[in-house]
């Protein structure tokens, strides 16, 4: 399958990325990596200023279910997709 899905909220190709063997997601899942995203910047902005946590929300694409899922990334977490944090 050489599909190819792109962020509604920035136009960037979508990474594929697997998910955890212990979580219940199955699927590959669609990430968009890209931290200038206007999905990703909103969130974050919105949780650290209410939450006073530093963790965001990706926008996420699973074609199995055909659903955009937020993912959310803890800003020093272990996912392999955080290269980039600030
Ligand atoms: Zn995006």
């Amino acid at each position: 399958m050489e599909e190819k899905f792109v962020c509604p909220h920035c136009n960037q190709e979508l990474t594929p990325w697997e998910p955890h063997p212990e979580t219940c997601w199955g699927d590959t899942l669609w990430v968009c990596e890209n931290d200038d995203c206007s999905y990703f910047t909103r969130g974050r902005e919105r949780i650290a200023k209410e939450e006073k946590v530093n963790f965001a929300y990706r926008y996420c694409y699973n074609p199995q279910s055909k659903k955009a899922v937020p993912i959310v990334t803890w800003c020093g977490g272990e996912l392999s997709f955080l290269k980039g944090r600030v």
